[in-house]
């Protein structure tokens, strides 16, 4: 029997189009909340939105682009307006721009910091005001174990790495206002992110996963859903002394 530990709450879930953003708006709807999915285009999160409302859920696309302010301050205010106030955020929306550092460009350095991190700025803001008010909020970033270094990736695991500081910084300013502020750290989850490094490296993304499952004490890499139970944890009720806090999503790697 499906649990329905949202009902009555909005979540906004950024870059839900595809991947583990997907798999969490399919979850938290299942589970009883009235979604926005967010992607850069209203066409592209609609594919979501329609599956879960095939499936009896409640959902409707939105397209911003999260790391314009402006933009994402007048999504959230027709989010709240239309779906009644905004009580779950779920920071998701990324991208990699992988390079060894000293070939690395400075756009692929600010392409990934803006998309990555300064969108986690521009969402969690606009949706405090709201939770604030309701003295309800639950927000959840992704951030990811390459934050704890990874080769290729400099941009990419300060990004993440500034996730965590973030997180553990605002669980400290809005707890007060009864607001749950934590992040999860994904290690490897089989998506179109992962599906491009695996081509960017020449092999193909069953190879590219069969290695990393090998290196991971739990012997298979993490599918989206893995990721999206564990969001879906920090956003419940079931959760609600926990805050400031990373949890690692990543089979046991380290
Ligand atoms: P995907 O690339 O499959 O999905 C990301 C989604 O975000 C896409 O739909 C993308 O749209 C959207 N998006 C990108 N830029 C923006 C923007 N500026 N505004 C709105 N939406 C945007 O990624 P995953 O599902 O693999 O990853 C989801 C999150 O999890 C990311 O933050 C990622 O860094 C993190 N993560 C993933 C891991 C993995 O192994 N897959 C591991 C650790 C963390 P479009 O396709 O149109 O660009």
């Amino acid at each position: 029997m499906t649990t329905l530990r949202f009902t009555g709450r909005t979540a906004v879930v950024t870059g839900a189009a595809q991947g583990i953003g997907a798999a969490t708006a399919r979850l938290l709807a299942e589970q009883g909340a009235a979604v926005a999915v967010v992607d850069l285009t209203e066409e592209r999160a609609e594919g979501t939105a329609a599956e879960i409302r095939a499936k009896g859920g409640k959902a409707t696309a939105y397209g911003c682009d999260v790391t314009d302010q402006d933009a994402v301050e007048a999504v959230f205010a027709r989010i709240a307006e239309e779906l009644g106030g905004i009580h779950i955020l779920v920071n998701n929306a990324g991208i990699t721009r992988d390079n060894l550092f000293f070939r690395m460009p400075k756009d692929d350095w600010d392409a990934v910091l803006t998309v990555n991190l300064t969108s986690v700025f521009n969402c969690s803001q606009a949706a405090q005001k709201y939770m604030s008010q309701q003295r309800y909020g639950k927000i959840v970033s992704l951030s990811s174990r390459s934050a704890l270094g990874n080769r290729g990736q400099a941009n990419y695991a300060a990004a993440k790495a500034g996730i965590q500081g973030f997180t553990a910084t605002l669980a400290i300013e809005l707890g007060r206002f009864d607001i749950n502020v934590n992040a999860v750290a994904p290690g490897y989850i089989a998506t179109a992110m992962t599906a491009a490094t695996a081509q960017r490296v020449g092999a193909s993304a069953e190879e590219h996963q069969r290695l990393a499952a090998e290196r991971t004490p739990l012997g298979r890499v993490g599918r989206p859903e893995d990721v999206a139970n564990v969001v879906a944890f920090l956003a419940s009720d079931e959760a609600a002394y926990v805050s400031g806090q990373t949890l690692y999503v990543n089979g046991g790697a380290r």
